[in-house]
Parts: C-alpha cells; sequence; structure tokens
C-alpha cells in the first residue's frame, strides 16, 4: 500500500493565494468606497465650516447686512460656517463685463445662507454657479401655446433659479434689496427661496417639509392665501403681499419668503396662518431681525 499524499498541488495554493488576494482587494477599495461616500463629505464640510472667518469679511457682513449686528453671537457663528460652506461649493461667474468682489460674494452667500441658518442640512447641494450681471439683464422668453404657436419676447430681469444648478442675479438689485431690509423687496431670497422650492423635484411652491401631514397643512394655508393674493390682483385690492406672488405657487412662495423676513410684523397681523406656516419651515421668527 502506498503512502498517502496530503501536500497540495503547488498550482492549486498559487490559486487559492490570488483568490484572497483579490477578494481582500475588492473589500478594502468597498472600505474605501464607503468612506469617501459617507465620510468624506462630512469630514470636509466640518473641515471648511471651522476654517476662520477672514476679518475683512465680517466688515463686509456689518456693512452690507441691517440685521448682522443684532444677531445673537451663536447665530453669526452659524451664519459665517454656512457662508464659508457656500463659498466653498459655489463659483460665482460675472456676465455683461462684472468682475465679481468678495462684498458681492459675501452679501450674496449670507443672504442665500438667512434661509437656512435654522435648518439643519446640506442645504442648496444641487447649486453650482451664480451668474451675476451688474444691472438687470435682458433675457429673451420662449413660450408656445397649446395650438403650438411660439413667440419670442425680450424681458428685463433682475434675477432667476433654475433647477439645474444655476442661479442668476443682478447685483444693483441684490445691493438694493440688502441694504433696504424691510420693503419686502430681495431678490436674492426670492430666487433662494425657489431654490429651496425646487429641491423638491418640482417647482411648485412646496419645499421639502418633514411630514406629509406638514404637507396637508401646508397646501391648505398656501392655497387658500394664493387664492387670496389672485384675487386682490384680479380687482385691484390693496395687499401687503407683491401681486406677482400670484402669478403661480411658486411665485407666492418666493414672494411670501421675502415678505415673512422683511416685514413680519405685516404678515403676522394679516397672514397669521401663513406666517405660522413660514416660522414652521424656516425655523426662525424673523421679527427678531427688525429689532
Ligand atoms: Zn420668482
Amino acid at each position: 500500500m502506498g503512502a498517502v499524499n496530503f501536500a497540495r498541488p503547488a498550482q492549486l495554493v498559487i490559486l487559492q493565494a490570488m483568490l484572497w488576494w483579490i477578494l481582500s482587494s475588492l473589500l478594502l477599495l468597498a472600505i474605501c468606497g464607503l468612506l469617501w461616500l459617507f465620510w468624506w463629505p462630512g469630514w470636509q464640510r466640518r473641515r471648511i465650516m471651522t476654517r476662520a472667518f477672514p476679518a475683512p469679511w465680517q466688515q463686509i457682513l456689518h456693512d452690507n447686512l441691517p440685521y448682522y449686528a443684532g444677531l445673537p453671537e451663536d447665530l453669526r457663528k452659524r451664519l459665517q460656517q454656512q457662508i464659508l460652506w457656500f463659498l466653498h461649493e459655489k463659483t460665482f461667474v460675472g456676465c455683461g463685463g462684472l468682475q465679481v468682489s468678495d462684498e458681492m460674494r459675501i452679501t450674496i452667500a449670507a443672504e442665500a445662507c438667512l434661509l437656512t441658518l435654522h435648518q439643519p442640512g446640506n442645504h442648496y447641494a444641487r447649486l453650482r454657479f451664480i451668474y451675476l450681471y451688474p444691472n438687470a439683464y435682458r433675457a429673451s422668453n420662449r413660450e408656445v401655446t397649446a395650438a403650438g404657436v411660439v413667440s419670442e419676447q425680450t424681458q428685463h430681469r433682475l434675477g432667476e433659479s433654475w433647477h439645474d444648478g444655476k442661479v442668476v442675479l443682478s447685483w444693483d438689485d441684490v445691493s438694493r434689496g440688502s441694504s433696504n431690509f424691510g420693503d419686502g423687496d430681495n431678490v436674492v431670497l426670492h430666487e433662494f427661496a425657489h431654490q429651496l422650492d425646487q429641491a423638491s423635484g418640482d417647482s411648485n411652491g412646496a419645499p421639502l417639509l418633514r411630514s406629509a401631514q406638514s404637507y396637508q397643512q401646508w397646501a391648505r394655508v398656501l392655497a387658500h392665501e394664493f387664492e387670496a393674493l389672485q384675487r386682490d390682483a384680479r380687482h385691484g385690492h390693496r395687499s401687503t403681499m407683491k401681486y406677482y406672488g400670484a402669478t403661480n405657487p411658486a411665485e407666492f412662495f418666493a414672494v411670501a419668503t421675502e415678505h415673512f423676513y422683511e416685514q413680519p410684523e405685516h404678515m403676522l397681523e394679516r397672514h397669521p396662518e401663513l406666517f405660522r406656516q413660514l416660522q414652521q419651515y424656516y425655523g426662525v421668527d424673523p421679527r427678531e431681525l427688525h429689532h
């Protein structure tokens, strides 16, 4: 009887070693991929947001935002952190010969971040570019009617917000809107309210809310107020809100946001339910900005 050979053939050993090597490499790659997906963005965000906020930038906030000096220290800090992240992620592009300055970038970032100051999370994540013109710019508006008739008109615009990661603004109007924080006119608040609305996928006047019940209340209150504004606009009745809000539900939300932040006392007095809905969504009582 011959002796049994327990030794494995050399080829099998090499094959097993290669298999282990491939499997461990794949595992390592998967771990790196998961880290990159879940840990890296948060780590990078924290790293950027904890950078020192330059003193000249603080001066711009003091000079251009009437409410900044009255903010409690913790909110000032939070606003600065959000501005740092906003400036890191978004690219400003000067149009019509405009040279984009720090004053322009900081002022726009601050007003955009004012809307998200009390809402945790990375807002405006899809936004990549902010195109800035020196003043109101001309844009053509193309419309196709149900009958297939195409009409094209040239309009003067102060700002636009798009689903595909861009906002367009006129600096003249940004500057006027930020220095006069009480007339209900603020193109940055308006366009960035559109961005929040568009984050839900549609431009329909309903940003991302916390629960199904919140959507029901939101739809009930905003539809009621929207119809009331449409009636006021149709009959030429005086309204605390701009008639432009009667254009459609998306414009209503953007106009209501301007009114809520800039004229909160008026809104609370004339439209208390709308005030409460916006207060719940934005997580702030903007009367505190008007002391
Ligand atoms: Zn609008």
